[in-house]
């Protein structure tokens, strides 16, 4: 049987893009298969009246090791490399310096106890303080890390993301979304709005199912979601169940995100910042006129995000507004309007924010890395050793699958290797 492409990619995401980088980099026919009507995936930066606002990543994690920048700056996208506002309260709002300090402790305490949980349970709950005053405050902000109840996060995990950070988060103004769906190479074949409903193993290659029909390649990168993975939206050849099993043991977390347009004649402080309330676990961190915008962003984690999962944006405002009324005082309810909520959760072909593993599954990233059968290959965030729940994390772990592909591909010819295997 004729194989149409040297490899297909499934799902149009950060990953995927990055695999089509290199695969494109070394002259390999590439199809990119994506279900939704846009590319990007958890990167979505969408214009709101002139304000670029990114519904998904936002952040470059680790700037100084981070590939998209030097994708962005190749593409003459700017980039942001000053501080983030997390630390830079907005002045004059109702807090108090003290609880702050000690919170912030307490969580810092936490994650230093994490260590000592890792030989016996590896449950992250187990770290935290009996009776800990602060633990509602551990508990929104391992919220917002892992999108998980400390109950269901790995310590081991957890450490493994936050000791490979460099602490350098650095900002794209046009968007994190925006550039990861210009990246494409012009060179691959890209089908939007055709999901994947099947993967067959053929005599001498791999064969893909869509509504619009069968594809045929040598090799297939497969880049969707942990929850897609685990779910029964694509079905894949017998013997991979252990992959499924893998996805199953990294579901993902819950973050999503409010945006609420500023009225014009209010006066916020330009990029700042608030926390709304140090003892309640669902609580949001608020980007204040991010950019200068007129935009109040609220980031939600956890039980936080559930809250617009299970009751809905219109939950989700109140409880933002409530939240803001108790910093600002009762006029900002008046001055603020509902500009957008996201539903990453909710969304098919997605299913959360990001991958987290439970307790004593750590080890199940390696194990959804690995190949199948030469022919099927893994990426996306949940692959990546220790900047999963990242873009740039799963950026690379595109880069990582398209060189096995091209390894397994060369290997495959009858001439032999072709050359060097290069990083471009
Ligand atoms: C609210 C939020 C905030 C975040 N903040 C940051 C941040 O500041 N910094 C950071 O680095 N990261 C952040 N992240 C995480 C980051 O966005 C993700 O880790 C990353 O974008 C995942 O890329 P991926 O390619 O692995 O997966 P995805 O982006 O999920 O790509 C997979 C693609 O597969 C497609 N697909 C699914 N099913 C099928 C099918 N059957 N057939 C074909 N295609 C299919 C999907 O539509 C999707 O486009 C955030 C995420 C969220 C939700």
């Amino acid at each position: 049987m004729h194989n149409e492409y040297d490899v297909i990619i499934v799902g149009g995401g950060a990953a995927g893009i990055g695999a089509a980088r290199r695969l494109a980099a070394h002259g390999a026919s590439t199809l990119l298969l994506e279900a939704s009507a846009r590319l990007g995936g958890r990167a979505f930066t969408q214009d709101f009246g002139g304000y670029p606002l990114d519904l998904g990543c936002e952040w470059l994690h680790s700037g100084d090791r981070n590939a998209w920048v030097g994708i962005a700056e190749a593409s003459g996208f700017p980039v942001d490399r000053s501080d983030p506002p997390w630390n830079q309260a907005h002045p004059g709002i109702a807090r108090n310096e003290d609880d702050e300090q000690a919170a912030r402790t307490a969580f810092g305490d936490w994650e230093e106890r994490l260590r000592s949980v890792v030989p016996g349970s590896d449950r992250a709950s187990d770290a935290l303080e009996a009776g800990g005053a602060w633990n509602a405050y551990v508990r929104a902000i391992a919220g917002f890390m892992s999108g998980m109840a400390p109950e269901r996060i790995s310590a081991t995990d957890y450490l493994a993301y936050d000791d490979a950070l460099t602490g350098k988060n650095w900002n794209l103004p046009l968007g994190y979304g925006t550039l990861v769906a210009a990246s494409l190479p012009s060179s691959t074949e890209l089908r939007l709005a055709t999901p994947v409903e099947r993967i067959d193993l053929t005599a001498d290659g791999i064969a893909v199912a869509t509504r619009a029909g069968t594809l045929r390649a040598k090799a297939v990168i497969l880049t969707v979601s942990t929850a897609v993975l685990a779910g029964e939206a694509i079905r894949l050849p017998p013997g991979t169940e252990p992959w499924r099993e893998a996805a199953a043991a990294l579901p993902l977390g819950r973050n999503e995100k409010i945006f609420l347009e500023i009225g014009r004649d209010t006066a916020f402080e330009a990029d700042s910042h608030a926390y709304g309330n140090l003892r309640d676990a669902r609580s949001a961190a608020y980007s204040i006129r991010p950019n200068g915008w007129p935009v109040i962003e609220a980031f939600l984690g956890g039980d936080g995000a559930r809250i617009l999962e299970e009751e809905g944006p219109a939950a989700g405002f109140a409880f933002v507004s409530a939240e803001l009324t108790g910093l600002f005082g009762s006029d900002v309810a008046s001055a603020v309007r509902p500009l957008a909520a996201t539903s990453w959760s909710r969304m098919s072909s997605i299913g959360g924010a990001y991958s987290c593993a439970l307790p004593g599954q750590s080890q199940a990233r390696a194990r959804l890395a690995r190949l199948f059968e030469d022919r099927l290959f893994f990426a996306g965030e949940a692959t990546h050793p220790h900047d999963f729940t990242t873009a740039h994390g799963a950026h690379d772990s595109g880069l990582r699958a398209a060189y096995e592909v091209l390894v397994a591909l060369w290997d495959r010819s009858p001439f032999g290797r072709r050359g060097p295997l290069t990083a471009a």
